[in-house]
């Protein structure tokens, strides 16, 4: 039988980032405070590479609380600034993957700040052109489903 996700935002056990967050397993951390850390990436996908993650166990987007939530913007935004200042590069691309088809390899919520270069290779290109004869019917089935 499968085990339900936790969604209480309580430690879990066995999930590395909550043990990074307690520090029963090291990391080279950048900022942390009563809500949050943040730590290098142990595989970077470009230097500076780093995690901004909830202390709370959350495993994706739709867990967690809109008032945790409301502070990681402003939170990306101060340490991607560190980051562009203190590492010279001039821009970084944020990245949430929720759900392991969407790539999470991690299931306790958190944001990658990239920072990027000239001739870096970060896989992130502009799509092919969409079919405009089905973009209205793909748009409805999300619109119809937007809750307040
Ligand atoms: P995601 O695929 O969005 O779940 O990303 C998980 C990220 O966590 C990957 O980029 C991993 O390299 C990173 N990661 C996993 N374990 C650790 C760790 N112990 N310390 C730092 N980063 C980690
Ligand atoms: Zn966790």
């Amino acid at each position: 039988m499968s085990k339900e996700p936790r969604r209480d935002g309580g430690a879990v056990e066995g999930c590395v980032f909550c043990q990074i967050a307690a520090g029963r397993i090291p990391s080279i951390r950048i900022y942390e405070d009563p809500e949050f850390i943040a730590f290098m990436d142990i595989a970077s996908q470009a230097e500076g590479h780093f995690l901004i993650v909830p202390r709370a166990h959350y495993e994706v987007l739709a867990d967690l609380p809109d008032g945790l939530l409301a502070k990681v913007l402003p939170l990306a935004k101060k340490l991607s600034g560190a980051a562009m200042t203190g590492l010279g590069v001039e821009g970084f691309n944020l990245l949430q993957n929720n759900g392991e088809v969407a790539g999470q390899a991690v299931p306790h919520w958190h944001m990658h700040v990239i920072p990027r270069r000239g001739k870096d290779e970060f896989p992130f290109h502009p799509g092919a052109p969409a079919d405009l004869t089905q973009l209205p019917f793909v748009a409805e089935n999300i619109r119809l489903n937007v809750n307040s």
